[in-house]
C-alpha cells in the first residue's frame, strides 16, 4: 500500500535544478535553493528573492546539505522493535486509539507535535484530535517556546497577531532585544541589524539579558537584568512614559482600554526587581521613551518563564501608551524558535486554541468549525497543555499517545519524569525521521516520516510570510509524509470522508477556506485568497505575508487602532512583578539559564549529522561567572555535577565574566545518545506561566560541585564509541568520532579499557601505548594495517592534546605521531572551530590578527575567508579582535 493508494503529486526534483524552499531550522524562516546532484546530495544557497534574508543563510542553514543523508534513518515501521509493513502498523495504531477512546473516553488518548511539521501536517492532525475524536488533547513543541507570546498577544490585540514585519528592523532608530540571543539563534535577523547599524551607525541596539552573549556585541548598551525582573524594566519604563509627556494620547483615546489602570500598576512596581541600577534604568527609559523608531524584539528569555504572558504585555504596554506599532521601524516583535512555530499557531496546533486563530471558548467559533469540518463531534473545551499532558501520561489518564516529530524524553522539563511517564505509557507512537531518539526508543510503534528535502507544504515565519518547503529528494525506503500518516490512521478509524486528502494542495485549500469563515467571524488570520489556488499555483506559490483576502494582502496591523477584541480597542493591562515560581535556597543556591548554542538544533537529529556543525561546541558545558567558580571550586575545563531536586547533570565548565554572577547557563541539545549526562532538561523544573502554560526553563533553583574525576580522557575513532564511562560526549569529526571522557574510578588497564571504548576484539587490531601510572598519563592507537583507527588520550587533568590535530590524524599512517598528540611543524593547531563554513579555528585567526595588523572583521574575512559566507561567526570575530587590542593595551 502507498498511502492508501493515494496520488503523489510532487516528484523529485531534477537533478541540477534549484529548487526554492525554506530552512528547517529557526523561525526566521529564510528562503534557500537547494540543487539535488542526483546522487542523494543537495548544494544550499541562500534565495536571494526571499524577503526574509534576501540571500544570506546562517551556519546551520548553509550546512541543510550536510544532513540529508539517510544514514540512521528509521526505513520501515517497527512495532515492538521489529520491522513491519505499514498496513499492519496503521491497522494497530487505529485499533489502539479506538479502543482507547471507546473505553475511556476521547481524554484519554493525546498528540504531541511539533513546530517541526509543515502547516498541512499540523492541520490534519488537529483536525483529527479536535473535530473527530472530540477532544483538544493536541498540544505543540511550541509550548515550549512561544505560547507565553501568544497568550501576550491575545490579551492585548484580541487574537494572536504579529503587527509588524522584518523591514522595521532597517527602518528603526533603537532596536530593544529582550531575551534574545540574536546572533545565535536568529543569525540571519541579527546579520540584518548589523548591516542596518553599520549602514546607519546611529541606529541604537539594546540588550537586555542576565548574560553577555554573542549579540552584546553588537549592543550600545547591555542591561543585565535579574532573573525574572523584564517586567520590573519595562513597568519602570511605562511610568517613565507616563510621567515625561511620551503618552499618545490621540493614539490610545481612539484605540486603547486600560490606559490609566496599567500606568498605575506600573508605578506601584518595585524598579530594584529588575536587577538594575537607577542609572541604568534612567538611561533606557530616556532613551526608549525619546525614540519614536522603536522595535522590541523578544524571544524565549521573555517567553520562558512563570510570568511570560506578563512579560510580553509589560513590553505591548509601552508599545500601545506610545503608539509605536504597526507603523514603519516600530513595534513589538515576538521572533518564534522554531521554523513553523506560527503555521501550528494559525492551523491550531496548540491545546486551547481551534483552527484559524478560533476559539475553543467561543460557541460561535466551535460551530463554525464544526460544521465546516462536517464532523462526527468538536472539541467543547481545551485540552493539556504539554507539561499537564505528560503529567496525566505519568498518573495515567493518558493511555495512548502519539508523538509526532519531536523529542520530549530530552526537551521537556524534569526530563527523567517525563521519559518514566513515556515508557510507562499503556500505548505510545511516535513517528519521526530516526527511530534512535530517547523517545521514539520508549514507543511501542515507531512510523517513518519524510524529513527536510522531502516533503512538500508551507510553513509561516515570524513576521507572518508563507513559503513553500518543497521536495528535492525521494523519501527514504518506506517513508511517508506526515500528513499521509495522519490521513492513514483517521481512514483506519473510519474518518474517511473527513481525510480523503491526495495531496498538500488539497489540505491548503481547505484550511484556506476555512480562514475565510475565521476571517468573516472577526479573527485576523484570513487567507481566504488562497483558497482556489489551482496545483500548478500551490506548487508555484510565492512566499506571501497573511492576511491574503479579495481586499488585503499581508501589511502591518494596528498602526490606526482595528484591534480584534469586541469594541476594536486595544488592551493595556495592569501588569505586577512576580519572582520566578522557584527560590534558591541554601540546597539550590544558583539559577540555572538554558537555551541554544549557535550551530545546532534542538536535540540535534539533523544538525549532529554534520561534522563541521559538530566543531564549534563538541559537548555540553556550563557557563560559570569566575567568581561563582572560585566559590565552588569550579576549574575551567574540569567537569561540574550541577543538580536541582529533579536531575543531576555533568557539564564541562566554561568560565567566563560574560555569565551573571549567581546564574548558570546551559545548553539544551544533548541526548542519551550524544551526552547521556548532559541532558539538562532532566533538571529544568516544570513550573508553567498561569496564562499560557509555558515552562520556565530559565530560572531553576540548582547546585553545582566540581564532578570528583580521577580521570580525564579525549579519544578519536572512526568507529562510534561505546557510552563506558561517567562523562561521555560524542561528536562527529571529518572521519569518525571524537570523544570526550571522565570517570571517578581509576582505570587500572588503559589498553583493555580503549578496546572496550571503540568495541574492537583484541586481536582484530594493532596496539600502540605510552602510559606512565605514576602520572597518571595513557596513550593509546588502534590501528589495523597501517591505519590509525582509533586513539584514546588520558591523564588526571583535562587532556590538553589539540583536538583538531588529533581528529585530522584519524585514518592516517602515523600511529606514533598521533601518540604524541601535536601538530607537526608543517600541521600547525588551528584551535576550536570558529568559522564553521571555512573550518577555521581560533589559533589561526588570532595568528591572522597578530602578524597581518588585523583590525576589522572584513580584514579577517580578506585574509582568511572567515565570517565572510554565513556570518554567523562575526560576533566571535569581533570578540578575538576586541581581546587582541585588550592584549595589545596591556603590554
Ligand atoms: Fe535557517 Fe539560519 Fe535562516 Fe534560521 S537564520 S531560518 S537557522 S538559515
Amino acid at each position: 500500500m502507498d498511502g492508501a493508494g493515494q496520488k503523489l503529486r510532487s516528484t523529485p526534483a531534477t537533478a541540477g535544478t534549484a529548487v526554492s524552499t525554506t530552512c528547517a531550522y529557526c523561525g526566521v524562516g529564510c528562503g534557500v535553493l537547494a540543487t539535488p546532484d542526483g546522487a542523494g546530495g543537495v548544494a544550499i544557497k541562500g534565495d536571494k528573492t526571499h524577503t526574509a534574508n534576501f540571500g544570506r543563510l546562517c551556519s546551520k542553514g548553509s550546512a541543510l546539505g550536510e544532513t540529508v543523508s539517510t544514514e540512521g534513518r528509521l526505513l520501515a515501521p517497527r512495532i515492538d522493535g521489529r520491522d513491519a509493513d505499514w498496513d499492519t502498523a496503521i491497522a494497530l495504531v487505529a485499533e489502539r486509539f479506538s479502543a482507547t477512546i471507546e473505553k475511556h473516553g476521547p481524554d484519554s488518548v493525546a498528540f504531541y507535535v511539533s513546530g517541526q511539521l509543515l502547516s498541512e501536517d499540523y492541520y490534519v492532525a488537529n483536525k483529527l484530535m479536535k473535530g473527530y475524536i472530540g477532544s483538544a488533547n493536541i498540544d505543540t513543541n511550541s509550548r515550549l517556546c512561544m505560547a507565553s507570546s501568544v497568550a501576550g498577544h491575545k490579551r492585548a490585540f484580541g487574537t494572536d497577531t504579529v503587527p509588524g514585519n522584518y523591514e522595521d528592523l532597517e527602518e528603526a532608530d533603537l532596536i530593544v532585544l529582550v531575551g534574545s540571543n540574536l546572533a545565535w539563534c536568529h543569525p540571519v535577523l541579527y546579520q540584518r541589524i548589523a548591516a542596518a547599524k553599520a549602514a546607519r551607525p546611529s541606529m541604537k541596539v539594546v540588550n537586555i539579558d542576565p548574560r553577555r552573549t554573542a549579540t552584546t556585541d553588537l549592543a550600545d548598551m547591555h542591561l543585565s537584568v535579574a532573573p525574572g525582573g523584564d517586567v520590573a524594566i519595562f513597568n519602570a519604563l511605562l511610568a517613565h512614559i507616563a510621567d515625561t509627556g511620551a503618552i499618545d494620547h490621540a493614539y490610545t483615546n481612539a484605540h486603547i482600554d486600560g490606559l490609566a489602570d496599567s500606568v498605575a500598576a506600573a508605578k506601584a512596581c518595585d524598579p530594584s526587581a529588575s536587577g538594575l541600577t537607577g542609572a541604568e534604568l534612567a538611561e533606557f527609559c530616556a532613551l526608549w521613551a525619546g525614540t519614536q523608531k522603536v522595535v522590541t524584539i523578544y524571544s524565549q528569555g521573555v517567553n520562558q518563564s512563570s510570568a511570560g504572558a506578563d512579560k510580553v504585555n509589560a513590553i505591548v504596554n509601552c508599545h500601545l501608551a506610545t503608539g509605536r506599532i504597526g507603523r514603519p521601524g516600530m513595534g513589538p516583535l515576538s521572533v518564534t524558535g522554531q521554523p513553523n512555530a506560527m503555521g501550528g499557531r494559525e492551523v491550531g496546533g496548540l491545546a486551547n486554541t481551534l483552527a484559524c486563530h478560533l476559539d475553543i471558548e467561543n460557541t460561535e467559533h466551535r460551530a463554525a468549525v464544526h460544521d465546516f469540518w462536517a464532523s462526527p463531534t468538536i472539541c467543547e473545551q481545551p485540552g493539556l497543555k504539554a507539561v499537564d499532558m505528560f503529567r496525566a501520561v505519568d498518573e495515567g489518564k493518558i493511555k495512548a499517545l502519539w508523538v509526532m516529530c519531536t523529542n520530549p524524553a530530552v526537551s521537556m522539563p524534569e526530563a527523567d519524569k517525563v521519559s518514566a511517564a513515556i515508557a510507562g505509557c499503556e500505548f505510545v507512537v511516535v513517528s519521526d525521521m530516526f527511530g534512535t531518539t530517547d523517545t521514539a526508543k520508549l514507543a511501542d510503534v515507531v512510523l517513518p516520516a519524510t524529513g527536510w528535502g522531502e516533503k512538500d507544504g508551507t510553513v509561516t515565519n515570524s513576521e507572518r510570510v508563507i513559503s513553500r518547503q518543497r521536495k528535492v529528494l525521494p523519501p527514504p525506503g518506506a517513508a511517508r509524509h506526515d500528513w499521509q500518516i495522519v490521513c492513514d490512521v483517521a481512514r483506519a478509524m473510519g474518518h474517511g470522508d473527513g481525510f480523503d486528502f491526495t495531496s498538500p494542495a488539497e489540505i491548503f485549500r481547505e484550511y484556506a477556506a476555512l480562514s475565510g469563515i475565521a476571517g468573516n467571524l472577526g479573527r485576523d488570520f484570513d487567507i481566504s485568497g488562497l483558497a482556489h489556488l489551482r496545483d500548478t499555483e500551490y506548487d508555484g506559490l510565492k512566499p506571501v505575508q497573511w492576511p491574503v483576502t479579495r481586499n488585503r494582502t499581508g501589511g502591518r496591523f494596528f498602526g490606526d487602532g482595528g484591534f480584534f477584541t469586541p469594541n476594536g480597542k486595544g488592551r493595556m493591562l495592569a501588569i505586577t512583578y512576580r519572582a520566578p515560581a522557584s527560590t534558591p535556597d541554601s540546597a539550590h543556591p544558583y539559577r540555572l539559564n538554558t537555551g541554544r548554542v549557535r550551530d545546532h538544533w534542538h536535540t540535534m537529529t539533523r544538525t549532529a549529522l554534520s561534522p563541521r556543525l559538530s566543531q564549534h561546541m563538541g559537548e555540553p558545558y556550563l557557563e560559570v561567572h569566575p567568581t561563582d567558580a572560585l566559590a565552588l571550586g569550579l576549574k575551567p575545563a574540569h567537569l561540574a555535577e550541577v543538580s536541582s531536586p529533579h536531575g543531576k547533570a555533568i557539564l564541562r565548565v566554561l568560565v567566563s565574566d560574560r555569565a551573571r554572577p549567581g546564574s548558570f547557563f546551559a545548553p539544551m541539545h544533548w541526548t542519551q545518545d550524544t551526552a547521556p549526562s548532559g541532558r539538562i532538561d532532566a533538571l529544568v523544573e516544570a513550573n508553567t506561566d498561569p496564562v499560557s502554560g509555558q515552562p520556565e526553563s530559565k530560572a531553576t533553583p540548582v547546585a553545582a560541585k566540581p564532578f570528583d574525576a580521577t580521570w580525564y580522557g579525549f579519544a578519536v575513532s572512526s568507529v562510534r564509541p561505546a557510552p563506558v564511562s561517567e562523562y561521555w560526549a560524542t561528536a562527529r569529526v571529518g572521519s569518525g568520532w571524537r570523544t570526550e571522557l571522565a570517570g571517578s574510578t581509576p582505570v587500572a588497564d588503559w589498553e583493555h579499557f580503549a578496546r572496550t571504548l571503540f568495541d574492537v576484539a583484541p586481536d582484530s587490531m594493532t596496539t600502540l601505548s605510552v602510559i606512565d601510572a605514576t602520572r597518571g598519563l595513557a596513550r593509546v592507537a588502534l590501528t589495523q594495517g597501517d591505519r590509525v583507527i582509533a586513539a584514546l588520550f588520558a591523564a588526571r587533568d583535562p587532556v590538553a592534546v589539540s583536538r583538531g590535530v588529533v581528529a585530522n590524524m584519524l585514518g592516517g599512517d602515523r600511529g606514533d605521531a598521533i601518540l604524541a598528540g601535536r601538530a607537526g611543524a608543517d600541521r600547525p593547531d588551528p584551535g576550536a572551530v570558529v568559522c564553521s563554513c571555512f573550518d577555521i579555528g581560533v589559533n589561526t585567526i588570532s595568528a591572522a590578527i597578530a602578524d597581518k595588523h588585523l583590525t576589522s572583521v572584513d580584514q579577517i574575512g580578506a585574509a582568511l575567508n572567515a565570517g565572510t559566507n554565513c556570518g554567523s561567526c562575526r560576533p566571535e570575530l569581533s570578540a578575538l579582535l576586541a581581546n587582541a587590542r585588550r592584549m595589545d593595551a596591556a603590554e
